[in-house]
C-alpha cells in the first residue's frame, strides 16, 4: 500500500495526522478522531482572515487535509476576543477582553476543545448589587426570596411571579412591556431597567420584545448562570488552545496583519472572520455595536469574593466588576485584579463587542449580504462575518461546517457560498 505522510504538525504528531492511501486523503484528528476520509481534491492556497476561534478551527481542518493556509490576523496575538494571558505583575490568568467560560449541549465540540486543553469543571455563578443589596443571578428562588423577604417553595413562588405581572398589557410590544406583563415592575426596574440601558444605550421601552428569547428566570435555588451539560475553563488557558489549532507545517500565521480584499487575487479561497463591514469599507454605513471599556483595579487579597458581580442601578456607570483570579479557582494569588466594565456606543477604531441588530442595523446588514453573494471566492464566518453574537461553542460548530462545506464543494467542483450561515436567519 502506497501511504505517504505529510502536513504532519508539531511534536511527535500529537494534533493531527494525514495520510494519502492511493486515491484517497485519511486525515486523523488528535487521538485518532477520524475526521476526513475523501478521493484527493485539488491542492489549494486558502486565505483566513482572522485568528479567533473561528478562523483557527477553519485553518485546522484545511489544513489537516492537505491544504495551504495563511491567517492574518491584526492583533499582535492569536485567539480573537477570548484572548488569554498571564498577568506579568501578579501570574493572574487574565481574559483580556472580557471572561470568557465555555459551556456547551454539544458533545462534538466539547471533545474536539478537550483534546486541546484540560477543561476544568467551572461553574459561573453571577451576584448582583441592585439598590446597595447583594442577590444571586440569574433571578432564582434565592433571589425572589431574599428581594421580597419570603420564604416561599418553588410553586408559591412560580404563582407569586405570576401574580405580579400587569395582565393589562395583552401584546407585549416592547422589551419593557414583557417585563411588566410576565415578572411586574419591581423585579424589572431593580433588575433589568439600569442593566439593559447601560448595555445597549437603549431604554428597555425602545427595544423590541422579540430581541427577548426569554427572561432568564428559575424556580429553584440552582444558581448555575448556564444549564448547558458541559461547562469549564481550560488550564491554560483559550490562547494556547487556538496557537495548539494554528501550529501545522502548512498554516503560515501572520500577527500584526490586517488582510484587505485584494488579498484575494493571490488566493483561491478567502474565509473572512473580520467585519463584513469593515471589508467593503463601510460602503454602506458601520453596522452598530456596543463597545466596551475595561477599567482594571489592582488588590491585595479577594476584592469581591466572586468572578462576576453585576451592577443593575442606573447610577453606577459599570455594567459588572470581573475578578480574574476567580476563573481559576485552581490556582492561588496573593494579589488580585479585577476590570469595571463599561458598555458603549462603537465609534470608528473601537472594538467591535455586541451587534445591535435592530431593524436598521438589519436593513444595512441585508445590503452587505446581498453585496457578498454577488461577489465569487470569499465566504464570511464567525461573529464578525455574520453580525452576530456567537457563543465559542456555536463559533467552532459553525467553523467546522464551513470547512466541511469547502471541503465538500472542492470534490464535487462546486462553488463555496458567501455564507455557510445566512446572517439574516437569526
Ligand atoms: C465580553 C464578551 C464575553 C464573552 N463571553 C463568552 C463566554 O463566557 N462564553 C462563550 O462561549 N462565549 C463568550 N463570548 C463570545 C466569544 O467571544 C465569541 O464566540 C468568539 O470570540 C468568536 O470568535 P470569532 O473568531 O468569530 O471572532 P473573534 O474572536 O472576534 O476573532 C476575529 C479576529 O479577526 C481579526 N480581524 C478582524 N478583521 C481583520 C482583518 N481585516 N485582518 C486581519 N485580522 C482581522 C480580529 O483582530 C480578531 O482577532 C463573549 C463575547 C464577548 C464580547
Amino acid at each position: 500500500m502506497d501511504q505517504k505522510q505529510h502536513g504532519v504538525p508539531h511534536a511527535g504528531e500529537r494534533w493531527s495526522r494525514i495520510a494519502v492511501v492511493g486515491n484517497t486523503v485519511v486525515a486523523v484528528d488528535f487521538e485518532g478522531e477520524l475526521l476526513i476520509r475523501r478521493s484527493q481534491v485539488a491542492k489549494q492556497r486558502v486565505a483566513v482572515v482572522g485568528a479567533g476561534f473561528s478562523g483557527a478551527v477553519i485553518a485546522h481542518r484545511l489544513a489537516a487535509a492537505g491544504q495551504s493556509i495563511v491567517v492574518f490576523e491584526a492583533r499582535q496575538h492569536p485567539a480573537g476576543n477570548c484572548h488569554t494571558a498571564r498577568d506579568a505583575v501578579t501570574g493572574i490568568m487574565l481574559h483580556a477582553y472580557g471572561p470568557h467560560i465555555f459551556h456547551t449541549d454539544d458533545e462534538t465540540v466539547w471533545k474536539f476543545v478537550n483534546r486541546l486543553d484540560d477543561f476544568v469543571p467551572y461553574v459561573n455563578r453571577v451576584k448582583a448589587i441592585s439598590r446597595d443589596r447583594v442577590y444571586s443571578l440569574p433571578i432564582n428562588l434565592l433571589t425572589i426570596n431574599q428581594f421580597f423577604g419570603r420564604t416561599l417553595a418553588p410553586a408559591e413562588a412560580r404563582e407569586f411571579v405570576a401574580s405580579l405581572g400587569d395582565h393589562a398589557i395583552h401584546t407585549p410590544c416592547s422589551f419593557e412591556e414583557w417585563a411588566l406583563r410576565f415578572i411586574g415592575r419591581e423585579l424589572y426596574e431593580a433588575f433589568f431597567e439600569g442593566y439593559t440601558l447601560k448595555q445597549w444605550g437603549i431604554h428597555p421601552s425602545l427595544l423590541p420584545a422579540s430581541i427577548i428569547k426569554r427572561l432568564p428566570l428559575s424556580f429553584d435555588y440552582n444558581d448555575n448562570y448556564y444549564r448547558h451539560r458541559y461547562q469549564g475553563i481550560p488550564r491554560h488557558g483559550y490562547t494556547t488552545i487556538v496557537e495548539r489549532l494554528l501550529d501545522a507545517q502548512n498554516i503560515e500565521l501572520r500577527l500584526g496583519t490586517q488582510a484587505a480584499p485584494g488579498i484575494a487575487t493571490e488566493f483561491d479561497h478567502v474565509f473572512c472572520s473580520g467585519s463584513i463591514d469593515a471589508w467593503y469599507d463601510y460602503a454602506y454605513g458601520p453596522l452598530e455595536y456596543r463597545t466596551l471599556d475595561f477599567e482594571r483595579l489592582d488588590a491585595e487579597g479577594d476584592y469581591q469574593g466572586c468572578a462576576v458581580m453585576n451592577y443593575c442601578d442606573a447610577s453606577v456607570p459599570w455594567t459588572r466588576i470581573s475578578e480574574h483570579k476567580h476563573f481559576a479557582p485552581w490556582e492561588s494569588h496573593a494579589m488580585t485584579v479585577c476590570f469595571r466594565e463599561y458598555s458603549r456606543r462603537r465609534e470608528r477604531g473601537d472594538i467591535p463587542y455586541y451587534p445591535v441588530r435592530l431593524v436598521h442595523e438589519r436593513a444595512a446588514l441585508q445590503r452587505y449580504v446581498a453585496h457578498a453573494r454577488q461577489q465569487e471566492r470569499v465566504t464570511f464566518v464567525g461573529r464578525l462575518g455574520t453580525y452576530r453574537y456567537l457563543d465559542m461553542d456555536v463559533t467552532i460548530r459553525e467553523a467546522m461546517d464551513a470547512a466541511q462545506r469547502f471541503l465538500d464543494c472542492l470534490e464535487r467542483s462546486a462553488k463555496m457560498p458567501a455564507f455557510n450561515i445566512d446572517p439574516m436567519a437569526s
